[in-house]
C-alpha cells in the first residue's frame, strides 16, 4: 500500500509527535520477536484499549450526542494520520455497528500479512466501551494487509459476541459428533 501524505496544520498541530511508519514497523516487529506475534497483539490491544477509553472521556467533553462523539473521533484520527475511519450501521441503543478505515496506519506501516490493526481494534474497543457504558468487543473482519482497499471491523456488546461464539462452538461440536456417528467412529 502507498503511505498517505501527512497533512500539516489543523487541530493536531503542536499537540503530539510524528512517528514514521518505518519506526512503527520496527517497534512492533521487535515486540513480536521478543514475545511472540500473538502475545504482542494481546499486549498492543490492551494498551490501546486503555488509551481509547481515555480518549473517549476527552472527546465527550462538550459533545451533545454519541453520534457527534463518533464524528469527532473520525475527524481527529484522520487529522492525526491514523487513516480515514468511518462508522456504519451503528445501533446506538444496542452499542453495535461497523467501522471501516482506509489507509490504516498499522496496515500501511506493517505491509502485507495477517490482520495487523491490533492497536486500532483495541483503541476502538476502549473508546466504544466508554461511550456505551458497557464492555464492547471489536473484531477485525477484513484487513487491508491481506489485500483490499480498507480494513473492516464489527463491534457489539461483548456478552452478545461471547454468546454468538458459544453457539457456534456448540454447533461445531454437534456437527463433528454427527459426522463421527455416521462414519461409525463413535
Ligand atoms: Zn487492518
Amino acid at each position: 500500500m502507498k503511505p498517505p501524505t501527512h497533512r500539516e496544520g489543523g487541530e493536531f498541530a503542536g499537540r503530539g509527535i510524528l512517528v514514521p511508519f518505518e519506526t512503527v514497523n520496527e517497534a512492533v516487529s521487535a515486540m513480536e520477536a521478543f514475545l511472540s506475534p500473538s502475545a504482542a497483539s494481546v499486549i498492543t490491544h490492551e494498551l490501546a484499549r486503555r488509551c481509547g477509553a481515555a480518549s473517549c472521556r476527552r472527546t465527550m467533553v462538550g459533545a451533545g450526542t454519541r453520534e457527534e462523539v463518533l464524528g469527532r473521533l473520525c475527524e481527529l484520527k484522520e487529522e492525526e494520520n491514523w487513516g480515514r475511519p468511518s462508522f456504519h450501521e451503528v445501533d446506538f441503543e444496542r452499542g453495535s455497528g461497523r467501522v471501516s478505515i482506509v489507509n490504516s496506519f498499522e496496515a500501511v506501516a506493517r505491509g502485507d500479512g495477517p490482520p495487523r490493526c491490533h492497536f486500532f481494534r483495541g483503541f476502538l474497543a476502549g473508546f466504544l466501551s466508554e461511550l456505551f457504558g458497557k464492555p464492547i468487543t471489536v473484531l477485525e473482519e477484513r484487513c487491508a494487509a491481506e489485500g483490499g482497499e480498507r480494513c473492516e471491523f464489527r463491534f457489539a456488546d461483548s456478552l452478545v459476541l461471547y454468546a454468538e461464539e458459544a453457539r457456534q462452538l456448540v454447533k461445531n461440536i454437534a456437527r463433528e459428533a454427527a459426522s463421527k456417528c455416521s462414519s461409525g467412529n463413535l
